[in-house]
């Protein structure tokens, strides 16, 4: 049995301020039936590290870098994250993709390197609207989870993915729960042609989740939970996504 995953990511969101009251909405808000994670930009994360400290709501980042250590310029260390107390990180999201050119080699690679901290890569894969009505979701996300899949061999069954369609991503358009489930099973089943542990990995589904969407998707099949944007940075919105899951 798969407990559910709700991640939100603040992305370039919220100031220092600000963080304390949204935690304490959240916190306000359990018991939560499954997993909770909240991925804040990076100057944040020591002030949050010290108002999760012990509490069952998860740190987690929204980037890290491919390489261990060196001469990188601006890039942190999935060292870095552990060592604030990071569990989670977000990896390839899609507009990393895009604002920094990121490939599928660099996101598996980076995936590759928080393993190694012990911090668990969130994936992010999905396709544009163009790839959608040109009939190739399927071809996309296939590509993209195969270069990850490859990348981390074995190693694989310790990831999350959240399927993200760009076109669903701070638009207001969310995929229907049929349209979601259908990625979710392709995904699942490219998984189990890879990995004895497919049935455990935990697909999330990304794409204006809300609190009065959120419960039809969580319930399809192979749909383990959510990649929260816009919603998690309004405490109730995203406690009840949370609850949604139950
Ligand atoms: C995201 O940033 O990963 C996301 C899904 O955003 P939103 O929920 O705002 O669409």
């Amino acid at each position: 049995m798969r407990r559910k995953l709700v991640v939100g990511n603040w992305k370039m969101h919220r100031t220092r301020e600000a963080n304390a009251r949204l935690i304490e909405g959240i916190l306000k808000g359990r018991p939560f039936a499954g997993d909770v994670v909240v991925c804040a930009p990076f100057p944040f994360l020591g002030d949050l590290a010290a108002m999760l400290k012990g509490q069952d709501v998860a740190l987690g980042a929204q980037d890290c870098s491919a390489h261990e250590q060196g001469a990188h310029t601006g890039e942190v260390s999935a060292s870095m994250l552990a060592a604030f107390g990071c569990r989670y990180v977000i990896v390839g999201h899609s507009e990393r993709r895009a604002d920094h050119h990121e490939s599928d080699k660099i996101v598996a690679d980076k995936a590759k390197a928080a393993l190694a901290e012990g911090v668990t890569p969130i994936v992010c894969v999905g396709e544009t609207l163009a790839q959608r009505e040109a009939g190739q979701t399927e071809a996309v996300v296939t590509r993209q989870l195969s270069t990850v899949t490859h990348t981390l061999a074995q190693h694989i069954s310790k990831i999350v993915i959240a399927h993200e369609p760009v076109w669903a991503i701070g638009t207001g358009k969310t995929a229907t729960p049929e349209q979601a489930q259908a990625v979710h099973a392709l995904l699942r089943a490219r998984l189990a042609a890879v990995t004895p542990h497919a049935s455990e990995l935990r697909l999330l589904y990304g794409g204006s989740v809300k609190a009065d969407n959120a419960r039809s998707l969580f319930s399809q099949p192979d749909i383990d939970g959510g990649l929260i944007g816009g919603a998690s940075l309004k405490a109730s919105e995203f406690v009840a996504i949370c609850k949604a899951g139950a």
